[in-house]
């Protein structure tokens, strides 16, 4: 290995000291670790154009390479380059609390070299000649002079190939090409001052020009649909400035899979950050739901930690409540300002009244959203009572519902709960009863009860086998690329579930089946929730992923708050109830019924 006497050289070896206050731990999790490194490297050398080839056999990635226009490396720096804490981008530990380069450490390439077989092309902008150098678990093989464009191409083979142990737990092809994906999407919105392109066997993924605004490279990398709909959002206060886009109250997800945030041209994750994005929106969204978003918060670079995560991916901030609450009022006066009435785009919508504007802003967004969640469709109840024949249709839905459910009626197995008499339904949600001896009193919550219940029989299911329904008409729901990618990597996952689905056209998916359990109550909505699960949830392993899956069809299956019910379908729904195994909480921990005896009740009125 070259040593660092040669004071020429603008990569150098790390002292001691500066190495032992980095955060160490493992850089290269999987390829897509790779791709990151290799393209920040990329970022660093002031690319303008960076494309990255993925090549995979049937089952592997078997190949990273990345191409960058920058400002490439000297033959002697290029050896330096692989030696362990030798960067040219810190010197002493003081630079640590000034980065201004997305790499700091030194570190990356040693790693991908250890465990790869690297092959490097470099060539500066003023030597005539490049360097080659290929280099396998960690040994030089060769060195040599090579005539090439200016810039670096870096080509990674036979990832984790000394590692057994690692390759084991490679993912297959369609998830780790979802993680590389992800991954050069973020950079593509961290730096929209370069051009990014990623293929896959030859065939485009991705593709963005350079351009100024975060703005522009949504609309490149998502097309005109979302487009039209974001909201651009830019604003500052002293200490930070953010901008980007985020969407309206109706574009929104069950979880912060689609917050997309860079802080410092840094794609980082940061549960304040969404937490601070959630409170911008306020009651606009419903509980438990967020936006999407894709901001780039600029915050001076002595405020920010990025030392704390060796990959790089979490920060720390000081200041950190102003900057927080300086992003939720970004977002508040952002929304503030934007019409937002359901359909309606900046383009092309004509202004209400002012009066009928105030008025829209603060209700529809809420109403459309709870009603839609909580009553089935054929049923009108927002405004005036209901009709007797909307009644009609609500039991018959209802008993729909807990048929499909039936054969745990007649379950012999356990029976979990105490026997107990009907005495009622409040708020047509909650079911009140009590016990046998009449010395307790139960209250039971009929969607979680009606949940559990689904939940279960799906789990039993899964098993021997979902009982699924063709949809006569197919429904044809819109994807973006990394949830394209998504679904593909799960489809085993979903077809076990009672799904099927196919691809449709470049974007979009179509579910031709689906499990019975759902009946009509099939959405595009509930397809959204359980595609962002799965992106959001590629982490984990099949089974969890699954298990999150199963417990969104349940939820969404299950019998609403809402929804009156007859005496006799109550006795139903709590003997099937009995039957499950946890009749005392739902799939979410959340509890189904609650219990006062009468010695509480007792203390509760204050009589002993
Ligand atoms: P770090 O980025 O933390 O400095 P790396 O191991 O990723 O560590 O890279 C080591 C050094 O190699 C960098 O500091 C940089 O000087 C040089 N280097 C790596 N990739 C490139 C590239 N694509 N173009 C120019 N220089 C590069
Ligand atoms: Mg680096």
């Amino acid at each position: 290995m070259p040593e660092n006497k040669d004071s020429d050289t603008i990569i150098r070896l790390l002292d001691d000291e500066t190495v032992n206050t980095i955060a160490a731990g493992e850089v290269i999790e999987r390829p897509a670790s790779v791709v990151k490194e290799l393209v920040e490297n990329a970022v660093d050398a002031g690319a303008d154009m960076i494309k990255v080839d993925i090549t995979t056999d049937t089952q592997y990635v078997t190949s990273v390479q990345v191409s960058d226009t920058g400002c490439g490396m000297h033959a002697s720096d290029a050896q330096m380059a692989f030696v362990r804490h030798a960067t040219s981008k810190i010197r002493v530990p003081d630079d640590l609390s000034r980065i201004h380069t997305m790499g700091f450490r030194g570190e990356a390439l040693a790693s991908i070299a250890a465990v790869s077989r690297v092959t490097l092309v470099t060539r500066t902008a003023d030597s005539d000649v490049g360097t080659e150098i290929v280099i396998e678990g960690g040994e030089i093989l060769s060195v040599s002079d090579v005539s090439i464009p200016k810039g670096t191409t870096i080509r990674v083979d036979n990832i984790f190939y000394n590692t057994p142990a690692r390759r084991k737990f490679l993912k297959s092809r369609q998830t780790e090409l979802f993680h590389i994906y992800r991954a050069v999407e973020a950079e593509a919105f961290a730096h929209p001052e370069s051009a990014f392109r990623l293929r896959v066997n030859g065939k485009e993924k991705l593709r963005t020009q350079r351009t100024t605004t975060i703005a522009d490279t949504i609309t490149q990398v998502f097309g005109t649909d979302l487009s039209t709909r974001i909201i651009p959002i830019s604003a500052g206060t002293p200490v930070m400035r953010v901008d980007g886009a985020i969407v309206r109250p109706e574009d929104c997800r069950p979880n912060a899979g689609e917050i997309h945030l860079c802080v410092n041209g840094r794609p980082v994750t940061s549960p304040q950050i969404v937490r601070a994005i959630r409170a911008g929106y306020g009651t606009l969204i419903a509980k438990g739901r967020f936006p999407m978003a894709y901001l780039s918060i600029r915050i001076d670079s002595s405020l920010v930690d990025v030392n704390v995560h060796p990959a790089k991916r979490e920060i720390r901030l000081s200041r950190e409540k102003e900057i927080i609450s300086g992003v939720a009022d970004a977002i508040r006066d952002t929304l503030q300002t934007t019409d937002l009435i359901y359909g309606a785009t900046p383009a092309n919508a004509p202004a209400p009244p002012a009066s009928v504007q105030a008025s829209v802003y603060t209700h529809i967004p809420r109403q459309s959203l709870e009603v839609s969640e909580s009553l089935p469709k054929t049923v009108n109840t927002s405004f005036g009572p209901a009709s007797s024949e909307g009644f009609h249709i609500r039991y018959a839905t209802t008993d729909k519902q807990l048929r499909l459910t039936g054969h745990m009626d007649e379950d012999a197995g356990v029976n979990l709960l105490p026997p107990m008499r009907i005495i009622g339904q409040v708020a047509d949600l909650y079911i009140l009863a009590a016990s046998r001896e009449n010395d307790e009193l139960f209250i039971i919550d009929q969607h979680a009860a009606h949940e559990r219940i689904l939940y279960d029989q799906l789990c039993q299911q899964r098993d021997t086998n979902v009982q699924r329904q063709e949809l006569l008409v197919p429904l044809v729901v819109e994807l973006n690329p990394a949830e394209k990618l998504a679904v593909s990597a799960n489809i085993d996952i979903l077809l076990e579930l009672g799904f099927i689905v196919d691809e449709f056209g470049p974007d979009a998916f179509a579910i031709r089946a689906v499990p019975m359990v759902l009946g009509k109550r099939l959405g595009t909505e509930m397809i959204h929730d359980i595609v962002s699960d799965l992106v959001i949830e590629s982490r984990k392993s099949a089974d969890e992923r699954c298990d999150r899956i199963i417990a969104t069809i349940a939820c969404r299956g299950a019998i609403k708050g809402g929804s009156p019910l007859t005496p006799e379908q109550m006795e139903r729904l709590i003997l099937q109830l009995s039957h499950t195994s946890e009749p005392y909480t739902c799939p979410h921990g959340r509890p189904v019924i609650l219990s006062y005896s009468e010695k509480e009740m007792d203390r509760m009125f204050h009589r002993t």
